[in-house]
């Protein structure tokens, strides 16, 4: 579904994506793990169209997307959920729903997948008229995913969703990844919480300094000694 070939993507003089090749098949979760700076923001940021990548390729059902803008990417079914839940902090919660079906004219369908969200995130009706920017951080991602899902995607992508969030809220959100998978959404998610990942992703990646350096299913992934270490603590 996904296809990312020889995909490098520099600000000035710093190559973050050296040559980056991996897929994403269609409804699965993938998951792409990695330390800080090694690029994975870059990567998400580059396949949404918003950084341009100076080589490579991304090709989402065999169309190729780069040199798309980001809205075009966006119509044609990739949309990004942004690390550190960027929401709209001045619009209310039903603004920022709004805001995330702006590629789209059926009105009738826009309210009612403004229903379906407030239905799954039952917290977010009863803050729909509220300021983004005074929701907490767990209700502020939950309203990111569901701003995201309002585009109606064949790829969602998710840009550490976890990351700062207390134990019950990081529960919550892949309680949500879960329920997407299940309901046939192709995720590509980058995530720091490994184990997290473990219970819902079906194929991993590492990312170190800008290239893929591992490849593998979750058993090959808790089978790898450096991954082991660094992710997943000593056995
Ligand atoms: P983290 O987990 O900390 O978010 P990451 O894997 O997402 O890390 P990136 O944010 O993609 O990593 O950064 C990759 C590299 O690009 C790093 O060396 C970083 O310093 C550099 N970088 C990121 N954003 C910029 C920027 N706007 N200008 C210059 N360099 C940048």
């Amino acid at each position: 579904m996904l296809e990312i070939k020889d995909l490098a993507t520099a600000y000035g003089k710093i190559e973050a994506l050296k040559g980056v090749g991996l897929s994403a098949r269609s409804g699965e979760v993938t998951c792409l793990l990695g330390p800080n700076g090694a690029g994975k923001t870059t990567l998400m940021m580059t396949l949404a169209g918003i950084l341009r990548p100076q080589r490579g390729s991304v090709r989402l059902d065999g169309e190729e997307l780069v040199g798309r803008s980001p809205a075009e990417i966006v119509a044609r079914g990739l949309a990004l959920v942004p690390e550190n839940r960027l929401v709209f902090p001045a619009l209310t919660v039903r603004e920022n729903l709004q805001a995330g079906a702006f590629r789209r004219s059926d009105r009738a369908g826009i309210r009612s997948d403004i229903e379906r969200m407030l239905d799954r995130f039952p917290r977010l009706r009863e803050r729909i008229g509220q300021l983004a920017g005074t929701l907490s951080g767990g209700e502020q991602q939950m309203l990111a995913v569901a701003r995201a899902l309002m585009s109606r995607p064949r790829l969602l992508l998710m840009d550490e969703p976890s990351v700062g969030l207390a134990p019950k809220v990081v529960a919550e959100i892949f309680g949500i990844v879960r329920q997407l998978h299940a309901e046939g959404t192709t995720i590509f998610l980058v995530e720091q919480n490994a184990r997290m990942a473990l219970q819902v992703a079906q194929h991993f990646y590492l990312m170190e300094q800008g290239r893929v350096s591992f490849s593998g299913t979750p058993g090959e992934l808790a089978e790898d000694d450096v991954v082991q270490r660094a992710y997943l603590g000593q056995r």
